[in-house]
Parts: structure tokens; sequence; C-alpha cells
């Protein structure tokens, strides 16, 4: 390689925009300066996804798109989901890509890079499934302005029949607490208030060192001084715990939001997903968050067409819906995944009958969805300011609920990204909700803080 630049495209889920913020620290580290385009950049790295059929076809295709790069002496790297699963075979698919690793090995990452550097054209980070290491780094380029990330745990012990993360993730391992909470301190030193806890399974969280439950992992985070939102994706139910939902009600700065994939509402599909629990256990934890002192909003995933889900096995996820009253649902087609315990299942649904569940199902959960934002006009509401809109000349914000508020803003100058403000709700949407700001009501910690001119 004849420089030091490097491109790096994120494909997937929040926990590989979470490594790519980690590997542009550690590539930095190493003298690397990332820049905006292919064309621009000696290495180009894709973090890739391969949760479904489609994302796996879109690394391909950029791949196909760049290769004429190749000839001007760049370098190319697969890395995360695709490498792990697809591995050495990449080399064969794409002989101009000369580096192949999976999440599992980003620990590695400085090594790997010096072995390119040396002119090896065909180097792997591979480890398997019983890695004990985490990918733990002080260098994280942190993106986002108001938001920041901590990988609590990795991998996956759960193999839904589905899914290949198990596989190209690697085992669940936790993080000790210690160095969790180390990292917050350090975040909230930079002037965050707001973390959001990460993993595949996040509560599936196990303290290695300190035995810190992952409530209480939870309460230790918020306590952090300057903290003021804590958020957690993606919790598993079998591990959904009732003291989550006791910290949540007990400590303020713990958002009133929980994302909890059920993928069915029918428990003989739940059944053949190897989801391990039923329709019944699963809203008995949905009634422990109903029950609770503070209105925590639900979110979950769902799959239509899973093979052999009848047409009544469906009507049991849309039931679930009514039930539940989500405020969002990530609804998708059931595609089969290589490795996995399914691709041995027929693929029985046509798939014109899954676009016509997964329509069912979007339209019912707009209608919820719709009523429930509704539920918030006249609500004054803490909103932690996202960005603004010129266009509209509205900020942008957010809810400890994880709803969008979109809001006027009274004054020249717009509040700063990560400050807050209290807004009257005016008009709600199925996604979203339109305010105003309440000025004159003073926010505690960092409400005014940082104005810039619109
Ligand atoms: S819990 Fe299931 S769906 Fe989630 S990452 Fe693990 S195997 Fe995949």
């Amino acid at each position: 390689m004849s420089g030091k630049s490097f491109y790096l495209e994120t494909f997937g889920c929040q926990m590989n925009a979470h490594d790519s913020e980690k590997v542009i620290g550690t590539l930095e580290q190493q003298g690397y300066r990332q820049v905006e385009s292919e064309e621009e950049a000696d290495l180009l790295l894709y973090n890739t996804c391969s949760i479904r059929d489609k994302a796996e076809q879109k690394v391909f295709n950029r791949l196909n798109d760049y290769k004429r790069l190749a000839r001007a002496g760049k370098r190319f790297g697969v890395i995360g989901c695709v490498a792990q699963q697809e591995g050495e075979k990449i080399f064969e698919r794409a002989p101009y890509v000369s580096l192949v690793a999976g999440s599992a090995s980003y620990r590695r990452l400085p090594e790997l890079i010096e072995r390119l550097e040396a002119g090896e054209t065909r180097v792997t980070g591979l480890d398997d499934r019983q890695t004990e290491e985490t990918f733990e780094t002080e260098f994280t380029a942190r993106k986002n302005p108001y938001r920041a990330y901590i990988t609590i745990i990795e991998g996956c012990d759960k193999f839904c029949a589905y899914c290949v993360v198990p596989y190209t993730r690697g085992k669940e391992r936790s993080r000790s607490s210690e160095s969790v909470v180390e990292e917050a301190r350090r975040i909230a030193g930079m002037g965050y208030t707001e973390i959001q806890l990460l993993g595949q399974n996040v509560n599936s969280y196990r303290d290695p060192i300190g035995k810190k439950s992952f409530a209480e992992l939870l309460t230790a985070v918020a306590e952090v001084d300057g903290i003021r939102r804590v958020r957690f994706t993606t919790s598993h139910p079998r591990d959904f715990t009732r003291d989550i939902v006791e910290a949540i009600d007990a400590v303020p700065t713990l958002c009133d939001h929980v994302h909890l994939p059920v993928q069915s509402g029918s428990t003989r599909v739940l059944r053949q997903m190897a989801r391990e629990y039923s329709r019944e256990w699963y809203l008995e934890r949905i009634a422990w968050m109903k029950a609770a002192k503070r209105r925590i909003s639900i979110s979950t995933d769902l799959i239509v067409g899973f093979p052999g889900e009848t047409t009544a096995e469906f009507e049991e996820t849309v039931t679930l819906l009514d039930e539940v009253q989500y405020d969002a649902v990530f609804a998708f087609k059931y595609s089969s995944r290589p490795n996995t315990p399914s691709l041995v299942m027929i693929d029985s649904i046509p798939e014109a009958e899954k676009s016509k569940r997964l329509q069912i199902l979007l339209d019912r959960q707009r209608e919820i969805q719709r009523l429930n934002y509704e539920n918030h006009l006249g609500e004054k509401m803490e909103v932690m300011v996202e960005g603004y809109n010129p266009a509209r000349e509205q900020v942008i914000g957010r809810s400890s609920q994880n709803k969008p508020v979109n809001f006027s803003w009274p004054h020249p100058i717009a509040p700063a990204p990560g400050s807050y403000q209290w807004v009257r709700v005016t008009r709600a949407f199925p996604n979203s909700l339109v305010g105003e700001a309440v000025t004159g009501e003073a926010l505690t910690g960092q409400a005014t803080a940082g104005m810039a001119a619109v």
C-alpha cells in the first residue's frame, strides 16, 4: 500500500456501526487517515452484515463495483459477519480482496494491517466460536455527536433456527462491569450525556468478575456523573428479568423504552424457531412492563412467513400486536441463511404470501402507532436535541421513550445536539411527534448549553 488512507463502509446493525467506530479508532491509532470516497483511499474496507440474503449480496455488488480500483494498487478488506461466514471463499469470489476478518478478531487488527503493509495478499482473522476475547479498545472514533455506544457483551448462544449470528459473532462473552463503568466515565468526560449499551442479547450479560447482574450494571452506568440517559439494545425475552423493570422504575436516568424482539405470536412457530419461550411466557414479561410505575414504551422485531407458518399462526402474530400495543415494530420476511438449522426446513410460504402478510402486519401496526402517538397530544416532554432541519425550520429530537419529536424553536440560534429542551406536543403522526419548545422553563444540567446559529 503506497499511502495510509482508508475508506470504511458499514452495513447492518448498531453493533456493526459501533464496531466500525472502534475499527476507525484503531486504524487512526496506527497512523491511518479516514477518507470519504473509495477513489481517495489506499485501503477499502467493508464492514458487512449477513442477517438476510439481500444484505450479503450488497457486499459482493459493492466489491464488484470497485474492483477496477484494484489495478491502482489499492487493497480491499471484507470484515464483519459475511467475512466470518464466508471466510477464505471470499478470496475466490473476489481475488483482489486481501483481508478477511470476522468481528471476533478485531483486537488483532493492528497485526493484520501490518501484515498487509508487509505485502501479504491473503490475510485472515477468522476466530472460531469458542473465542473468549472481546474487542475492548480505548481508541474509539465516536461518530455520533449526542449518543455514545458501549458494547457490553459480544456473540450469542441462543441458536435461533433462522439466525447466523451465533456462527458469525461467536459465543456470548461479557466485559467486566468495572471496564464498562470505566468507559462510561470516559464518555461522560467527553461531554456525552446519553449512553446506549449494546449486545446481540444485551440482557444476557454475565459479569465475569464483579458479578453484577444486568440490572445492577444498568444502574451503575446510570449513576455515572454527567450521564442523563441510558438505553440498551437488544434484549432477549429468555433473559428478561423483573429486576430490569424495577431498575427502570427506580432510576429516572434509565430510559423508559425496551426493545424486546418476539419474532412470532404463535407458540408452535416460536418452538420451530427455537426461541425457547411461549406466547404466554412472553406476554408475562410484557405485563411486568405494563404494570410499572413509569409508562415504558415497548418495541419488537417480527418475522413473517417462517417455514410452515399457517394463516392461523400468522393471525396470532397480528393479534399479539393488538394485545401488546407496541410503539414500534421492525418486521421482516423470512429468508433462509447459510449454516442455520432452518436451512433444511422447506421454505414453504410463497414470496407473494410473505409480502401480503408483511403488509397486513405493517398496516395494523401503523394504526396502533397512530393512536399510541396521539395519546401524547398536549403532553410536555423532555426532548434531547439530535439536529436541525432548516427546510422545515424544526429542531430534530427524541424523547426518553425513543420517540422522534420535532419542534419549532423561537430563537434565531438552534439548540446544540446533545442538549435538552421541554417540548409541548401539538401534532402526532404514526412514527413521530411535532411540538413547540416550552421556553422559560429551565431544565437541569445541559439544557441551554452550546447554542448555535440556525
Ligand atoms: S438471539 Fe437468536 S436472533 Fe438474536 S442474535 Fe442470537 S441467534 Fe440471532
